[in-house]
C-alpha cells in the first residue's frame, strides 16, 4: 500500500487543473497536462520536483476528487531515492522512531513536566469530553494542565502517539501507518463521547487525512480547540479579561484550506473576538501559500525554497501595512520564527493568544521552547547521526524503554 494506491489514478483526465491552480507554480495549461502526463506515465516533472512545496492545496482543485499532492509526494521520493538523495535528517523529526526528535526534546523538560506528561500516558477516567494533547502540546504541558477555561477536561497524550503528520508530510507511508495504527489501538480504550483536538494539525490528521485517505473512523466525535472555544464562547462560557490590541496579519496554514470554512471560520471569529484586526494576505483562502516547512525533503538540511517561501510570504504582510503575522499552527510558527526578526516581522501564535485573552496564563509560550528544538538539533547533527530508516520497526517508545 502507498499513497497512489489508495486513489484510482485510471480517473485522472489529465485535465491539469491542480498544476493550473497551483498557487506555487501556476502552470499554463499545456504545461500542466504535460507535467501530470509525466508524474503518472514516467514517474517525473521537473519543474514541479524543483518548485512544488508539498502544500496539499492541488488536492481541492481536483474535479475527479484526486489528491495530486501525494501522487507529486510519491514519485518526487522515489526519484530522490533513486538518485541515492534522501536524507537523514527528517526521520529525525517522525515521533516513534528510535532516535527521535520527540524523544531528545521529552528529555530535556523537567521533572515536573515529565511527571505531567507521565500522568497524560495514562487512561483518563470516562468523561463526555476529552483533550487530545499531540506531540507539540506536550512542549507546553504545565500551561495546559494548569488551565482554568480547559479545567474540566480530562487530557490525554502519551509521548509515543501521534497522529502521524510528520511521517506522512515527510513521505514515509510506512511510518504513518505504524504510527497510526499504534494511535487508534489506543484510542479504542479510550471511553468519550468528544476528542478535543489541542493542533490543528492533529485535527487535520485525525478528522479529515485518516478516514479521507487512510479509510478509518475514529469511534468517537473530534472537534478542534478552535472550534470548541468558540462554541464556549457564543454560549456565554467564556469572558474576555485581557483583550488584545492589535492589528495583524494572518497566516493561514496548509490544513485550514483541507479542513475548509467550517475549521478556517472558528479560528478566524475567535481570535477576532479576542479585539484582534486580521488582515487578509493576497494568497489567504483556498490558494494560500505554505510557510516552506515541507520543502526541506527538497535538500538536507534548509532548503532555498523554504526561504523563497517565506519571503513571499514576508512580502505580503507588509503589503498589509503592518509588520505583525499571526499563525495557528505550531509547524509554521517554528519555521517562521527561524526567519521572521530577521525580516522585521513580529509573530503571534493564536492559541496562546486566545487562552491568555480569556483568562489563562501562558507561562511556556511556543517561543521559549524554539531553543530546546535547535539544542537537539545542535546534538544530533554535530554528532555523526545514524542512518535512520523511516521504514524499519520503531525501537521501543518514550517510557517503554
Ligand atoms: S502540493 Fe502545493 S505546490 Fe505542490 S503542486 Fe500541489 S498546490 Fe502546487
Ligand atoms: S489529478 Fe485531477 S486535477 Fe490533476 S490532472 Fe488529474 S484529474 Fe486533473
Amino acid at each position: 500500500m502507498s499513497y497512489t494506491s489508495l486513489s484510482d489514478w485510471n480517473h485522472c483526465t489529465e485535465c491539469g487543473d491542480c498544476l493550473v491552480l497551483c498557487p506555487v507554480m501556476e502552470m499554463e495549461r499545456d504545461e500542466a497536462t504535460a507535467a501530470i502526463s509525466g508524474l503518472l506515465h514516467h514517474g517525473r516533472s521537473e519543474r514541479v520536483f524543483d518548485e512544488c512545496t508539498f502544500c496539499f492545496r492541488c488536492n481541492n482543485f481536483c474535479p475527479q476528487g484526486l489528491r495530486p499532492h501525494e501522487l507529486i509526494l510519491e514519485k518526487f521520493l522515489a526519484a530522490r531515492k533513486e538518485k541515492g538523495a534522501m536524507s537523514a535528517v527528517y526521520p529525525y523529526l517522525f515521533n516513534g522512531m528510535e532516535t527521535s526528535l520527540w524523544k531528545d526534546l521529552y528529555a530535556r523538560l523537567t521533572q515536573n513536566e515529565q511527571s505531567i506528561l507521565k500522568k497524560w500516558s495514562e487512561m483518563p477516567p470516562p468523561s463526555r469530553e476529552i483533550l487530545w494533547v499531540g506531540c507539540i502540546g506536550r512542549l507546553s504541558c504545565v500551561d495546559i494542565e494548569n488551565s482554568e477555561i480547559m479545567r474540566d477536561l480530562p487530557k490525554y497524550g502519551p509521548p509515543e502517539l501521534c497522529c502521524g503528520e510528520l511521517a506522512y508530510r515527510l513521505g514515509s507511508w510506512k511510518a504513518y501507518v505504524r504510527t497510526i495504527e499504534k494511535t487508534l489501538k489506543a484510542f479504542e480504550k479510550l471511553k468519550t463521547e468528544t476528542m478535543v483536538c489541542y493542533c490543528g494539525s492533529c485535527y487535520n490528521y485525525l478528522s479529515n487525512i485518516l478516514p479521507r485517505v487512510y479509510g478509518r473512523k475514529l469511534p468517537f466525535r473530534l472537534i478542534s480547540l478552535y472550534e470548541w472555544l468558540d462554541e464556549k464562547r457564543k454560549a456565554g462560557a467564556l469572558r474576555l479579561q485581557k483583550p488584545l490590541s492589535l492589528k495583524t496579519a494572518l497566516h493561514e496554514s496548509c490544513y485550514v484550506s483541507e479542513l475548509g470554512q467550517g475549521f478556517a471560520g472558528s479560528l478566524r471569529d475567535l481570535y477576532a473576538s479576542t479585539g484582534a484586526k486580521i488582515l487578509d494576505l493576497p494568497h489567504n483562502g483556498e490558494r494560500n501559500l505554505s510557510c516552506g516547512a515541507v520543502s526541506v525533503l527538497r535538500t538536507l538540511y534548509m532548503p532555498s525554497s523554504l526561504f523563497k517561501e517565506q519571503n513571499i510570504k514576508y512580502r505580503e504582510v507588509r503589503q498589509t501595512g503592518v509588520r505583525d503575522l499571526a499563525v495557528n499552527c505550531p509547524g509554521c510558527y517554528i519555521t517562521l520564527s527561524l526567519t521572521s526578526r530577521f525580516k522585521g516581522i513580529k509573530l503571534h501564535y493564536i492559541p496562546e493568544e486566545v487562552l491568555q485573552a480569556y483568562g489563562d496564563r501562558i507561562t511556556r509560550p511556543l517561543s521559549s521552547r524554539i531553543q530546546l528544538f535547535v539544542r537537539s538539533f545542535l546534538r544530533r547533527f554535530t554528532l555523526p547521526l545514524k542512518r535512520v530508516d523511516p521504514e524499519a520497526s520503531p525501537a521501543p517508545a518514550v517510557g517503554e524503554d
